[in-house]
């Protein structure tokens, strides 16, 4: 069933303790899509510039990414993020974040898109999720991740925007800093109470709560020895979890739980290469392979 995403798509400049790379191609969207891709097509709704690449295009095109919504403005340039890796490698300092054309981004959906069953707002600004969230008709999930930029610019717009979706995914610290809280499940219980049926706090390399009125779990990262470069962590983990919903087309409780346990595998392939790149490597098979493994570890 289709699943439409809205959010960025970038060159990222990214640095690690051990490396630096630059025009990495990045962007919330992008790592949502090539994760989601595993298992269901993906409308994509963002916007880049005249520098951004052709074959870019071509490799989302060839992963089952329909474009039809990547609008491209040649006077613009494509929005920029550096960021930098701490010697423990999950706390991250933005160096820059260029917002470039996205910073203006009126988000037109193309017809086909309109009606799409499945819908992910992934990190990028309120407003824009907002206006997108305005031209879907009759979704039966709608899902949002957000950080702590859009926290400090937006906070009207994104208690408004809670208001109307089903489920929000964010950091531990973005929740501290949506409620005010300290304790991450008071922090987790006062975001449901803002609107959503439910909220996935994510951890790093902890895992992630899921917490909603009448369930609560948690589901650990899958242990990786091969920590290359976590960037895109988040949205792939978003990615997986949204691409097996669309692909079962029902969201029930149960299947949530089994999407959660699909998002935190792809997001571990995903920190095993800098940008994209691990993603591109693997078979759907790696994955159903890895989330035996995660069945076996964690069942007792
Ligand atoms: P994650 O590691 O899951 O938080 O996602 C990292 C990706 O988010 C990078 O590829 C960036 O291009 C993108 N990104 C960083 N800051 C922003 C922002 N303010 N709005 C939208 N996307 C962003």
């Amino acid at each position: 069933m289709s699943l439409l995403v809205v959010g960025s798509v970038a060159y990222d400049n990214i640095e690690t303790p051990t490396e630096r790379r630059d025009d990495v191609l990045g962007g919330s969207a992008l790592h949502f899509s090539f994760a989601a891709t595993f298992f269901s097509p993906v409308q994509l709704v963002a916007v880049v510039g005249g520098d951004w690449r052709k074959e870019d295009t071509q490799l989302l095109e060839s992963r089952g990414v329909d474009t039809t919504g990547l609008e491209v403005q040649p006077n613009g340039k494509t929005f920029r993020w550096t960021g930098r890796y701490r010697e423990n490698m999950d706390d991250r300092d933005t160096l820059e974040t260029q917002l470039n054309v996205l910073g203006d981004f009126e988000p037109k959906l193309p017809e086909t898109y309109r009606r799409s069953q499945f819908v992910f707002l992934a990190n990028g600004s309120t407003k824009t999720q907002l206006k997108v969230l305005e031209q879907t008709q009759g979704a039966d999930l709608v899902v949002a991740d957000t950080m702590n930029l859009w926290i400090n610019v937006e906070r009207d717009l994104l208690l408004e925007l809670l208001q109307k979706i089903d489920g929000l995914m964010l950091n531990d610290s973005e929740a501290k800093q949506l409620t005010g809280e300290i304790n991450t499940l008071t922090a987790a219980r006062k975001v449901l109470e803002l609107g959503p049926k439910f909220v996935v706090i994510k951890k790093g390399e902890h895992g992630a709560i899921f917490i909603s009125q009448y369930d609560i779990y948690l589901i650990p990262a899958f242990p990786t020895e091969q920590l290359v470069e976590p960037t895109g962590a988040g949205d792939t983990f978003a990615g997986g979890m949204m691409g097996y919903i669309a692909q079962q087309g029902k969201s029930d409780g149960e299947t949530i739980r089994q999407a959660i346990a699909y998002g935190a595998i792809v997001a571990s392939f995903q920190v095993e290469g800098f940008g994209a790149e691990r993603l591109l490597q693997i078979s759907k098979a790696d994955i159903d392979e890895r989330l035996e493994k995660f069945r076996r570890m964690i069942g007792f």
